[in-house]
């Protein structure tokens, strides 16, 4: 410890003021060694974090967690989940810290978080750690999705800890510091909801209305328009996944946010060969996370919320439970209507086509795509040169070029608006086998290969000479992938 002053970083700690059932005040283990291997300058400076600082001996202890700001209460949070359908009373961050709330000039108020730093009562069997790989897995991929505009939790910083954390093999230990709107999940409802307190109940959605959907607050309402709020931001987030082709992987319940962020990058890859039934995840052994099921997954982990919320939402249970069922079915309405707006941007028809032909050209597409096992980001990229006139390259795509054709030609007819396409359609997705190779190479202590996924996923739509290889897919000797959580 050293004998200067605490860090400047005033970390406000209003989660653990409201809500002092869900929060159990504990520290971050000593980290040996501590590296800083990458820091989001901007996201830094975003936040009024001083980057020079942040580099700092300082800076990076409270990064680890072992600096801790006066005044700050890191705390490990509480929170219950259904894990792939069965009920775990209590989860909670079992090797996270929240170490507090930044608040900005416009009094925007976001976590900082730590993962990865040390057991906590919440550890059950875990170690409490955390490996590089995984670290700069999730640090890589949020990066990339705040890139193309998808919202997410960010990553600040991974640090790497002088620790050996065993996995199959033993491995360096890191921790990210990340930063969200927040990290009240579906499962801290569930975990409030299961203590038979309905009065941390109702603060606990007074806190999530305070920060994340306030216009709430002045409804007739207030906790039957917090579920609607949460029904909306999660349509339109998973709609944002299907149409970039990511998939989350494990969308259990403490892993859904209440702000509509995206958390928790384990086992998540993007798809490249379109097919619905895609699953990465090592123990999604029946697809219950594949892709093509990640809407009806979001709406089963909503409903699980509105479950939760019941006695907010009427004293009557039955007209409860009325009033949450009809919130669920905005579910698909309005992802329907979020999926159908972003493949109407996807394919570049303007807003005089009718959604009636919209719709059934974008249903046929996703068929040809499947039976063609074509790569989605390649195709939607080549797709605007075939509105400029170059129909060669997406052709080509097709096992079976000529498969494509007719639908080609119809949807020429309808005057796509290429240029308006390559502003959507990202060239550059974290390809899983670049993504790998830039995690081992980091692991064995070559950042390289790190730093240009990092520069190129950070700008997706804008192409660039000589990236030619981050805008392929794997090459066929990579295999199948497969993708592992909680390392
Ligand atoms: P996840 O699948 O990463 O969302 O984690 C599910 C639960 O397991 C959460 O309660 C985590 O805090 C906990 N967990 C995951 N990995 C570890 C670990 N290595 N040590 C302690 N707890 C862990
Ligand atoms: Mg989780």
């Amino acid at each position: 410890m050293s004998a200067e002053p605490p860090p400047p970083v005033p970390l406000d700690n209003r989660f653990a003021r409201d809500l002092p059932e869900l929060a159990v005040p504990w520290r971050a283990e000593p980290a040996p060694d501590p590296r800083l291997l990458v820091l989001d300058e901007s996201l830094a400076a975003e936040l009024g974090l001083d980057p020079g600082w942040l580099r700092s001996p300082d800076g990076v202890g409270l990064l680890v967690g072992t600096t801790v700001p006066v005044g700050a209460t890191p705390v490990a949070q509480a929170y219950a989940g259904h894990q792939f359908g069965g009920y775990v009373p209590q989860l909670g961050d079992g090797r996270a810290l929240l170490l507090g709330e930044l608040v900005d000039a416009d009094g925007h108020r976001r976590d900082l978080h730590l993962k990865g730093s040390g057991r906590t009562p919440f550890a059950r069997g875990g170690d409490g750690l955390a490996a590089v790989g995984p670290m700069l897995r999730e640090y890589v991929v949020s990066r990339a999705m705040h890139a193309l505009g998808i919202p997410t939790t960010r990553s600040l910083a991974v640090v790497s800890t002088g620790r050996t954390v065993y996995r199959e093999t033993p491995l360096p230990g890191a921790v990210l510091a990340r930063v969200a709107d927040s990290h009240l999940r579906v499962g801290s409802f569930q975990y409030a909801r299961a203590t038979g307190d309905v009065d941390l109940l109702r603060r606990l959605a007074d806190h999530a209305i305070s920060r994340h959907h306030p216009a709430a607050a002045g409804a007739e309402r207030p906790y039957l328009a917090l579920l609607g709020a949460v029904v909306a931001a999660q349509a339109s987030l998973v709609a944002r996944w299907m149409l970039v082709g990511f998939v989350h992987g494990v969308m259990n319940t403490d892993n859904m946010t209440i702000s509509g962020e995206t958390i928790d990058y384990g086992p998540c890859a993007f798809m490249e060969a379109f097919d619905p039934a895609t699953v990465y995840s090592s123990i999604d052994h029946r697809g219950r996370y594949a892709y093509g099921n990640q809407p009806a997954a979001a709406e089963w982990n909503l409903a699980r919320l509105a479950e939760a919320l019941l006695p907010l939402l009427h004293d009557d249970e039955e007209k409860a439970i009325d009033l949450a069922m009809e919130s669920l079915d905005g579910f698909r309405r309005r992802f329907d209507a979020a999926w159908s707006t972003g493949m109407r941007a996807k394919l570049g028809l303007p807003d005089d086509v009718d959604q009636a032909v919209v719709t059934p050209l974008a249903e046929e597409l996703t068929a040809l795509l499947a039976a063609g096992r074509v790569d989605v980001t390649s195709f939607f990229r080549a797709l605007a040169g075939a509105a400029r006139g170059e129909v060669e390259p997406t052709r080509r795509l097709f096992p079976d070029p000529g498969a494509v054709d007719d639908w080609l030609t119809r949807w020429r007819a309808l005057g796509p608006d290429a240029d308006g396409m390559d502003r959507v359609n990202p060239v550059y997705v974290p390809r899983n086998h670049l993504v790998e190779e830039a995690l081992a190479a980091a692991t064995d202590g070559d950042l390289a290969p790190l730093g240009r996924l990092l520069d190129v996923l950070s700008a997706p739509y804008d192409e660039r000479a000589g990236l030619e290889r981050y805008a392929a897919p794997a090459p066929p000797d990579f295999g199948a992938y497969r993708t592992y959580c909680g390392t």
